[in-house]
């Protein structure tokens, strides 16, 4: 059965029907038909092949599932706060189907024998992933093994945050830049200037600030704009194709506006958290609020909304970065772990947006599911839901009032400044590769280690190298 080409009169694993299928070009009612884990149909209830199995999705919304290229699930290296079954079931549970995973892990994902056991911890994942390698000042020489690996991206830490890798010189990157030009994968950027905020810092615990917004002090939008113009430069100039990982500020959205205009292979994303906090966070929520780069103020949200709705920002991901409340809550700002939970909570919050009128549903399709689908090699394969794309599906009820409550999160650092938040719009069945992942708001536990690797099915756009004659490469390679 299952695995065979569905011709007319064939049965297949499921059909999903009575529902309202949601594209990134608009919503209407239908069903999907899913045959071998992968979409055979898309179209009208009365024209879908016989199954095995039915769903009846009356009264919910059919959608692409998430593709969130921000997570953080820890493993391996920081287990008491999250491991990859604890960070992919709290993806199932949000309606998340695939998750790029970063490389600050002990070890840190550097070196082919750390990948490979980062590879061996998602053993356990219950969504499909990709794995970023690290870019770092010390292991460029290690990078063509990470792709030969099975690397499906790369990270690079401009400005430190948990871990404390040190951020690469702009020697290092441009070597860095010029490698994996070559090979067409994306660079994703923490876009913060280090030197800055090591300065700023310095001189702000010297005089004597350990208070919450001091963080934010530290940390002014200059930092993300120069980071983003100056990697956007070394990207523009060797052809490497990079994104703008957790933009914070309305003020970065200038050089990366001009940086596509001139035709960089460069795309961004900001998160949730930007979208709806402000300086009041420092406030209400302390310590809990920390995470890089910070929340910022009001100016800043608006402006965000506003590159959403310009097209300048390309998706929405999560910067999942787990940590216990121990952690989080210290009374010294500079002592608190950066960032929190989103992987489970992004879509009820979103999807909220969505109910307030703040976004349409086919923008939310479009930055959750299909921008990160092209960006990162993946379209229309996922994030899509056309025949021959892999059955990555959440299913959700738009009008279901939910409360996040970080004790109901799968998550083992659930801690969250969205605790008690009303939701509207929740998802009710993930399912991966046309298998229930999470089925009636349960997670389906027998599916742990169903996820797989994307790089199998990963197709970058062929590589556009720029100055490959002036490499560090080539101009070793022709010394007399
Ligand atoms: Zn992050």
């Amino acid at each position: 059965m299952g695995g065979a080409v569905s011709g007319p009169g064939a049965v297949v694993d499921l059909v999903i029907h009575n529902g309202t299928i949601v594209t990134e070009a608009g919503a209407f009612r239908g069903a999907v038909a899913v045959d071998a884990g992968r979409i055979v149909s898309v179209g009208d209830d009365a024209v879908m092949p016989a199954a095995r199995e039915t769903l009846d999705a009356g009264g919910l919304h059919v959608l692409p599932g998430a593709i969130d290229v921000h997570v953080h699930f820890r493993e391996p290296g920081y287990t008491h706060k999250e491991d990859w079954e604890t960070g992919s079931a709290a993806a199932a549970m949000g309606g998340t189907t695939t998750v790029f995973e970063m490389p600050n892990t002990d070890p840190p994902t550097a070196t082919p024998e750390a990948l490979a056991q980062k590879h061996q911890a998602a053993e356990k994942s219950y969504v499909d992933f990709g794995l970023y390698g690290l870019l770092a000042e010390d292991n460029l020489h290690h990078l063509e093994a990470l792709i030969a690996g099975g690397a499906a991206a790369f990270k690079c830490f401009m400005g430190n945050t948990f871990g404390n890798l040190p951020s690469p010189s702009t020697g290092a990157m441009l070597e860095g830049f010029e490698i994996i030009a070559r090979h067409g994968l994306r660079i994703s950027l923490h876009a913060e200037t280090a030197s800055i905020m090591a300065h700023r810092q310095a001189r702000l615990v010297a005089a004597g600030r350990h208070d919450p917004l001091a963080h934010l002090a530290a940390r002014p939008a200059v930092v993300a704009v120069e980071a983003v113009s100056r990697a956007a430069v070394l990207a523009e100039w060797t052809g490497a194709r990079i994104h703008v990982l957790h933009i914070s500020s309305g003020d970065e959205l200038r050089p990366l506006r001009d940086a596509k205009q001139r035709g960089v292979d460069i795309t961004g994303e900001t998160c949730p958290h930007y979208l709806l906090f402000n300086e009041q966070a420092y406030r209400d929520f302390g310590s809990l609020i920390r995470v890089n780069p910070p929340v910022r103020e009001q100016v800043h949200q608006n402006a965000l909304w506003a590159g959403l709705a310009d097209g300048t920002i390309d998706m929405i991901a999560t910067d999942h970065a787990p940590h216990t409340a121990e952690e989080k809550l210290r009374n010294d700002i500079w002592q608190a772990d950066c960032g929190f939970v989103g992987v489970e909570t992004q879509m009820p919050i979103m999807l909220t947006q969505v109910a307030a009128g703040r976004l349409s549903i086919t923008d939310y399709v479009r930055l959750t599911a299909g921008a990160p689908a092209r960006a990162f090699g993946l379209y229309p394969r996922k994030g899509a839901l056309v025949p021959g794309a892999d059955a990555d599906i959440a299913i959700v009820d738009l009008q279901r009032e939910h409360t996040i409550r970080a004790s109901e999160l799968k998550s083992r650092g659930s801690i969250t400044p969205f605790e008690n938040f009303v939701t509207r719009g929740l998802p009710i069945h993930t399912l991966v590769r046309g298998a229930f992942v999470m089925r009636d708001r349960q997670l389906v536990t027998a599916r742990r280690g169903h996820g797989r690797s994307v790089r199998r099915i990963q197709a970058m756009a062929p590589p556009a190298v720029r100055h490959a004659d002036q490499t560090i490469a080539a101009q070793i390679a022709e010394r007399p």
